[in-house]
């Protein structure tokens, strides 16, 4: 995905704060963190959505989660964090790039979901 701007941030042809790096994750600071701590894990390969995962890609998602602890409590969140996926449409997901978002800091955050509009 030539044009996708977290395969570019992927590919380092866009810089990021990285957070973790390895041969097929990449973390980064979110451009406009929503709170403290506000970081994002993405798969170095092209992938739409969750929507849009394989069976194949089952051990590096649950890598990825795996190391969301970790890296939340070395970012500052050491008493819980939240992460959200954001897919398709409904799910408001702006970048079509899987990613996880982890969202933290010291304060606790708000409610889940915002009230129905
Ligand atoms: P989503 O709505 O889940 O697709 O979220 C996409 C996220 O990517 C947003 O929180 C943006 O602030 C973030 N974002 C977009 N461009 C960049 C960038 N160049 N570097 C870091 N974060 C970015
Ligand atoms: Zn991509």
């Amino acid at each position: 995905m030539t044009d996708c701007i977290f395969c570019k941030i992927a590919r380092g042809e866009i810089p990021s704060k990285k957070v973790y790096e390895d041969e097929e994750i990449l973390a980064f600071h979110d451009i406009n963190p929503q709170a403290a701590v506000h970081f994002m894990l993405i798969p170095k390969k092209h992938i739409d959505s969750l929507s849009g995962v394989s069976a194949d890609d089952v051990p590096l998602l649950g890598r990825m989660l795996a190391m969301t602890g970790r890296l939340a409590r070395d970012q500052g969140s050491p008493e819980g964090f939240r992460t959200i996926i954001n897919t398709g449409r409904v799910g408001r997901q702006e970048v079509m790039h899987l990613h996880i978002h982890v969202v933290g800091g010291a304060q606790q955050l708000g409610r889940m979901l915002p009230a129905r509009n």
